[in-house]
C-alpha cells in the first residue's frame, strides 16, 4: 500500500514543534524568526534634531532673506551629531547645527547650508524657510510603546535595523535548527579520494547539507559509514546530544545490506513507509533516543541522490521550516507550458526534473529522469509535478512546477 505523498508529509510535521525560544545577540537572529513582540521603550527620532547641516534660527529672522539682500546672523554655538545643544538661539542669532544632531531651545526651522554663505562667526542667510522646515520631531516615526516588529516575524535587515534602533541587543527567537546529516553506504569514498573499482563519491551528504542550509537550518556533515549496524547505531548516539533533526541517506530500500532499516527497526520509533512518488518511493521518519530531551526527530532518505533531493524537497524543508517557527511549505510553485510529452508511472506522483526557458515553458532535462541521473540534477531549476491519475501528458500542456530558482540568496 502507498502512502500519498502529502499524507506522509502530515504526518512527519504532526510530530514537529518549533524549537524552544532562546535569547541571541542581535546580529545573531538574523534569518530567525522572533519569538516575542519588540516594542519601544523610547520614540524614534528619539528627539528632535536636523535633517539637514545647516543653521537652526527663527522663522522671523529670515522671512525677508534673499539672494540680493542676505539676512546676516551671528553664530552663537556649534551643535555637531552626538552634541548637546544647550544654548537657546534668539533673535538675531543661529546655531550651526549637523545631520543628527539636537535642535537648540527655541530653533524654528533650520536652513540648509546650502542656502547660505557657510559661515562660522557669522552666517548670510539667502533663502527663507517655514517653521519647522528640516526639522525630524520626535516620535515622528515611533512612539514609545508601539510594536515594531511583532512575535513571529522572519527577521531581516529591515527588522535588525529598527531593532536596534529602540536599543535591544538580544532577542528571544527560534534558533535555528541544528541539522545532522550522515550517509550510509559502504562504497563512499570522499570527493578527493581516487576511487577504487565499485567505489563513488559520497554526494548526497554535501546536496543535503548544502540544502538544509538553504531551508535555514545550520547543517553538519558527519563523515559517511559502511553499512555496519554498529557503526551506524554508534553514529547516531553521537548526534542525539547536539543536533534537532537527524538526516540519514541510504539504506532504505529492500536489499541486504539496508542498514539504516536494520538498525532503526530495533532503535527509537523509525517507521518505514513506501510513498506514492517517484524518485523516493522509500522513506522512514520517526525519533531515536532514550529521554525526551534526546527525542531527536529523524527522517531517513533513499540513497539516489535524486530521490533524496527531490524527498528532502517534499519532507524535510517543511520540517526545517516548522523547526524554525515558520509555516511549512514556502516553495512558488507556478503553471507553465511543458515543451515535450512525459509519461508518469502509476499511481504516483512525479516529480521530474525540467527548466525554465527564457519564454516562461518549461523543458523535462536531458539524461533521463532515473534517480541516479545526478548530472541531469544540476541542469534543472525546477521540479515538474505530473499528479497522482495522470499516466501521460503531452507537449503544450499545462503542468504544475515547482520553482528551485530561489534556493541560493
Ligand atoms: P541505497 O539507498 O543505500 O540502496 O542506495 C541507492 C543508490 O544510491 C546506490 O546506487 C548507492 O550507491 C547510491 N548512494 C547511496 N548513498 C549515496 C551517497 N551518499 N552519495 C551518492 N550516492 C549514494
Ligand atoms: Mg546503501
Amino acid at each position: 500500500m502507498l502512502v500519498p505523498v502529502d499524507d506522509y508529509r502530515e504526518g512527519i510535521l504532526a510530530g514537529i514543534e518549533p524549537l524552544a525560544p532562546i535569547a541571541l545577540p542581535l546580529a545573531d537572529s538574523h534569518g530567525c524568526v522572533l519569538a516575542e513582540d519588540v516594542v519601544a521603550p523610547w520614540p524614534l527620532p528619539s528627539f528632535d534634531n536636523s535633517s539637514m547641516d545647516g543653521y537652526a534660527v527663527l522663522v522671523s529672522d529670515i522671512a525677508g532673506a534673499s539672494e540680493v539682500s542676505p539676512v546676516t546672523l551671528t553664530v552663537i554655538d556649534d551643535v555637531p551629531a552626538g552634541f548637546r545643544a544647550d544654548i537657546p538661539v534668539t533673535a538675531g542669532n543661529a546655531v550651526r547645527i549637523m545631520t543628527g544632531a539636537p535642535m537648540p531651545p527655541g530653533a524654528e526651522c533650520v536652513v540648509p547650508v546650502e542656502k547660505t554663505d557657510g559661515g562660522t562667526e557669522t552666517v548670510q542667510i539667502r533663502e527663507p524657510v517655514d517653521a519647522g522646515a528640516y526639522i525630524r520631531r520626535a516620535g515622528e516615526d515611533v512612539i514609545v510603546g508601539d510594536t515594531v516588529v511583532k512575535a513571529g516575524t522572519l527577521l531581516s535587515a529591515r527588522h535588525l535595523a529598527v531593532i536596534a534602533a529602540v536599543g535591544k541587543g538580544h532577542l528571544v527567537v527560534h534558533p535555528r535548527p541544528r541539522v545532522a546529516v550522515l550517509s550510509t553506504g559502504s562504497e563512499l569514498v570522499e570527493p578527493g579520494t581516487p576511487l577504487t573499482k565499485g567505489m563513488i563519491s559520497d554526494s548526497n551528504s554535501f546536496l543535503l547539507v548544502a540544502a538544509a542550509n538553504e531551508a535555514g537550518a545550520q547543517a553538519y556533515r558527519v563523515p559517511p559509514v559502511k553499512d555496519d549496524g554498529d557503526a551506524f547505531a554508534a553514529a547516531i548516539s553521537d548526534q542525539l546530544h547536539r543536533a534537532d533533526l537527524i538526516l540519514t541517506s541510504g539504506g532504505v530500500s529492500m536489499g541486504a545490506y539496508d542498514t539504516v532499516k536494520e538498525v532503526f527497526t530495533e532503535m527509537g520509533t523509525v517507521e518505514f513507509t513506501k510513498v506514492a512518488m517517484h524518485p523516493g518511493m522509500p522513506q522512514g521518519h520517526g525519533f531515536v533516543g532514550e529521554s525526551e530531551g534526546e527525542r531527536i526527530p529523524v527522517i531517513t532518505l533513499p540513497g539516489n541522490p535524486v530521490s533524496s533531493f527531490i524527498s528532502f524537497q517534499n519532507f524535510v524543508r517543511p520540517v526545517i521550516h516548522k523547526l524554525r517557527g515558520l509555516p511549512g511549505d514556502d516553495r512558488p510553485r507556478i503553471v507553465a507550458e511543458i515543451t515535450k510529452a512525459m509519461d508518469s508511472q502509476q499511481p504516483k506522483r512525479q516529480f521530474a526534473r525540467g527548466r525554465f526557458l527564457a519564454d516562461g515553458r518549461v523543458e523535462p532535462v536531458g539524461g533521463g529522469q532515473g534517480s541516479h541521473v545526478i548530472g541531469g540534477l544540476a541542469q534543472s531549476d525546477c521540479l515538474i509535478v505530473i499528479p497522482e491519475g495522470v499516466a501521460h501528458v503531452n507537449a503544450g500542456d499545462k503542468v504544475d512546477v515547482i520553482d528551485l530558482r530561489g534556493d541560493i540568496r
